[in-house]
Formats: C-alpha cells, sequence, structure tokens
C-alpha cells in the first residue's frame, strides 16, 4: 500500500475553525490523538537512544503520530490537565515499570482466579482513577468526533450516538456530570498480559443490554459501557460512581470484559 506524502506534524500549521470540544471558532492546534502536553510526562523516553526498545515504546511512537486539527489550544490544554498527565504517569512506562499496577498490587483484590482480579482501590487514590478514567472517555470521544488517521489510512472510529456524544462533550468540558446511563471501567493489564504494551485502535460491540466501546493504550484498557437497560452490577465498576472504585487487573486479555467478568460483577462491585 503506497503512502500519502504528508508533512510531520510539526509542520503543519494551524488552522481556523470550530473547536470540536467548545464549539468556539479558533485556531484549532494540529492535535495529536493523545495530547502531546502529555508527553512531557514520558519525556526520558525521547532521550532514548533506541526509541523501539520495546513494545511500549513502539506503542507510544505510534500513538504520537496521528494527528488532525479538532481542537483549540485551551482544550488540548484542559484533556491534557484533567485525564492525560496522570494517565502517563500512570501507565506502562518505556522503563518497563507500571506504577498504576504496582499501586493496585499494594491493595487486597476482592475476588480473584487465574483470569483477573477486582481490586476495590483507596480513597486517596479516587482522584487518580478518576482522571485516568477522564483521559479514557476523553480518547474514546475524540474517536467518535472526528475519524482520524495514521499514514494515510483512517483509523477506526466509534459510533456514541448523538445524544451520548454530547452528554460526554458537556462531561469532558466540566459542565455535567457523567451521563447516567453510561459505565467507564478500567481495566490493566498485568506483566503476563500481552497488551501491556500496546496501542489498540478504538473498537465497539453491542451486547445484549448495552453498547461497549473499549481502546487499549499502554497497559490499560478502558470500556466504555452505554445503555439504559444496562445491569447495575455493571454500572458499579464504573470510575465515576460515587463512592467505592473497583478496578480490575487483567491477567489475560484475550476477551471482552463483561462476558469474561459478568458472574463476578456483583461480588466485585456489589
Ligand atoms: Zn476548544
Amino acid at each position: 500500500m503506497s503512502e500519502e506524502k504528508v508533512a510531520p506534524p510539526s509542520l503543519q500549521p494551524n488552522r481556523f475553525g470550530e473547536c470540536r470540544l467548545c464549539l468556539t471558532n479558533a485556531e484549532l492546534q494540529n492535535s495529536h490523538f493523545i495530547s502531546k502536553a502529555a508527553y512531557k510526562r514520558v519525556r526520558s523516553a525521547d532521550e532514548n537512544p533506541n526509541p523501539f526498545i520495546n513494545d511500549g515504546m513502539k506503542a507510544l511512537q505510534t500513538a504520537k503520530q496521528i494527528t488532525a486539527h479538532v481542537l483549540c489550544f485551551d482544550c488540548e490544554q484542559r484533556l491534557a490537565r484533567s485525564g492525560e498527565d496522570a494517565f502517563f504517569r500512570s501507565c506502562y512506562q518505556p522503563s518497563g515499570s507500571f506504577p498504576l499496577l504496582e499501586l493496585l498490587k499494594e491493595n487486597k483484590p476482592l475476588y480473584e482466579n487465574d483470569r483477573f482480579a477486582g481490586i476495590v482501590v483507596q480513597e486517596p487514590q479516587y482522584s487518580l482513577v478518576e482522571q485516568i478514567g477522564y483521559m479514557g472517555i476523553s480518547l474514546l470521544w475524540k474517536s467518535a468526533a472526528h475519524v482520524w488517521r495514521f499514514r494515510g489510512s483512517t483509523i477506526s472510529s466509534i459510533n456514541l450516538g448523538k445524544v451520548y456524544q454530547e452528554q460526554i462533550r458537556q462531561f469532558l468540558l466540566g459542565r455535567a456530570q457523567f451521563p447516567e446511563h453510561a459505565a467507564l471501567a478500567i481495566e490493566v493489564s498485568d506483566e503476563n498480559n500481552r497488551l501491556i504494551g500496546m496501542f489498540g485502535t478504538p473498537l465497539s460491540k453491542k451486547l445484549s443490554t448495552n453498547h461497549l466501546h473499549w481502546i487499549d493504550l499502554l497497559g490499560i484498557r478502558f470500556n466504555l459501557l452505554v445503555g439504559a437497560r444496562m445491569p447495575v452490577s455493571v454500572k458499579n465498576l464504573s470510575v465515576f460512581r460515587t463512592g467505592q472504585k473497583c478496578l480490575i487487573i487483567a491477567k489475560k486479555q484475550e476477551g471482552l470484559m463483561v462476558k469474561d467478568y459478568h458472574r463476578h460483577l456483583q461480588l466485585m462491585a456489589g
């Protein structure tokens, strides 16, 4: 397949237009699918003489190359400040460390088998977990708000539907609560999970009671579930619910969240 000749992101000028997030007319940044501002957290990786030292680095380099004129400067900063910074501090690092996994492992699992462990995080960690969740929801929203391209090919995008798309936009702007009929559940890969260093494109599946949209990035899988008929036990896994927050350590990540965990959800999130 021949690749389109496009200027590297740094050489593409900004354009004037409507920001997809705040809807004001502004100079649009040549936004990265994952904000450039967030990468300062992994600056040491850029200084690495061999950037493709492992899969985690490759995932990062790939994500960095996906750009489009979608957001104004203020909104780019908002997304970085509200979620991406925390995400990049916590995700699987190019050095091989994984701060979020290490933090979860300090807690005794509420439930554990050979496929996964359900961990209830401590209250002082709620804010961090919500910021990481914000990063996930912003990524999935961006994927629905624009068709992103990488080296001349489009990357798969998701369709949240008009209502959820707008509700999530308002949430990202801090103007509304997280949508009532939605849940954002976080899975964290353990050391043996082959997804630990990956960057996946967003995917969707229609389940019997709700829709599931998900994306994998550097050891963290974001599952966005939407639908008014979603079981309460699933909803309780949302990191945006008030009160107790439960995250999942995934030991094998071949299947979809709800299918794998359904039997145990009540136990884990009750
Ligand atoms: Zn904006």
